[in-house]
């Protein structure tokens, strides 16, 4: 964890776009209320498989910056061409973005052509290619490793290429394991990979959801977790507390660890966030 800890500390949040009107005057509130509360480097905003939600990440990326925030959209690639990235990276400059998450994404169901980009390695290559050092680089790290990897040691071997090509830092998939971390930051820095490795927080709030991302993206939710969070039923108040405290103990852990920030996906919700962010103070 060395190299960790002479990395400046940033802690940013995560959006995804909104569907309406209504959602993103909501959003509007909850990005107040997160600014107030907690003043994040920056608001991430995620982007659709394929491009699905592009004109919605575009736009509240766009509310971002209006309001005077540093807005960094997420770039997936799959599905796409060489020119509409281009197009998009150029939309994005012109808007005064500076930072780019930058991701393969996963195909969507039904999709077929995997497009111009096959892993995210290629996608930030490009972004260097056309934009120079104008954006800040953001890709993803696993600490419980992708789910399609192949192994445990190509997947920090396809990490290093990400990096190689041109990332500047990267933000965690989730995890409630606070050695999968560490052990992924020691490989890391054994590979001699030199950026901070964000970790990724998933506020608990509801089991039922958690499940379900959890078992789409690879992030295990410990035995002694899932057991509580199944044993409280329909009992929010009581997984709100649990989640809480125990998302907060592994935030305050990983800080003291030497963690160079926490990012949190807030789910589009100020209050879980900030509550954790209470207990770190
Ligand atoms: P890659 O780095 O390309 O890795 C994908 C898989 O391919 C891994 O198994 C890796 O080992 C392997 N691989 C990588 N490079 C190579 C190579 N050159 N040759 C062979 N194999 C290789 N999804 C969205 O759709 N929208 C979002 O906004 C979004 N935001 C995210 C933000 C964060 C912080 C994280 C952690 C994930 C996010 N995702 C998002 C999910 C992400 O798109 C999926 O996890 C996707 O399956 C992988 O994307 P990646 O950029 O990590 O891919």
């Amino acid at each position: 964890m060395e190299s960790q800890k002479k990395f400046p500390r940033t802690f940013s949040c995560e959006f995804f776009p909104p569907k309406t009107p209504e959602g993103a005057e909501k959003l509007a509130r909850v990005r107040e209320a997160l600014t107030a509360g907690m003043q994040p480097a920056f608001f991430s905003v995620t982007f659709g498989a394929g491009g699905s939600t592009q004109q919605g990440t575009l736009d509240t990326v766009l509310a971002i910056q209006a309001a005077g925030q540093e807005a960094a959209p997420h770039l997936s690639c799959i599905g796409s061409t060489r020119d509409s990235v281009r197009a998009l990276l150029e939309r994005y400059r012109a808007a005064g973005v500076r930072r780019i998450v930058a991701l393969r994404g996963d195909m969507p169901s039904g999709m077929r052509e995997a497009g111009e980009f096959r892993h995210a390695n290629e996608l930030v290559a490009f972004i260097r290619e056309v934009t120079g050092d104008h954006f800040h680089i953001e890709v993803a790290a696993y600490p419980e490793f992708h789910p399609q990897a192949p192994n445990a040691f190509r997947d920090l071997e396809n990490f290093r290429r990400k990096v190689q090509a041109g990332a500047d830092s990267a933000i965690t998939q989730y995890f409630y394991s606070l050695e999968a971390y560490l052990h992924f930051v020691d490989d890391c820095e054994g590979m001699g990979l030199d950026l901070p490795i964000v970790p990724g927080i998933m506020p608990i709030t509801n089991h039922t959801q958690l499940a379900r991302f959890s078992d789409a993206c690879g992030a295990e939710i410990p035995r002694w977790i899932r057991k509580r969070l199944e044993a409280y039923g329909d009992d929010r108040a009581a997984i709100q507390a649990f989640g809480e405290a125990v998302v907060s103990d592994l935030c305050r852990d990983l800080l003291e660890a030497g963690a160079p920030g926490l990012h949190f996906y807030t789910m589009n919700r100020a209050e879980p966030t900030l509550a954790i962010w209470r207990n770190l103070a």
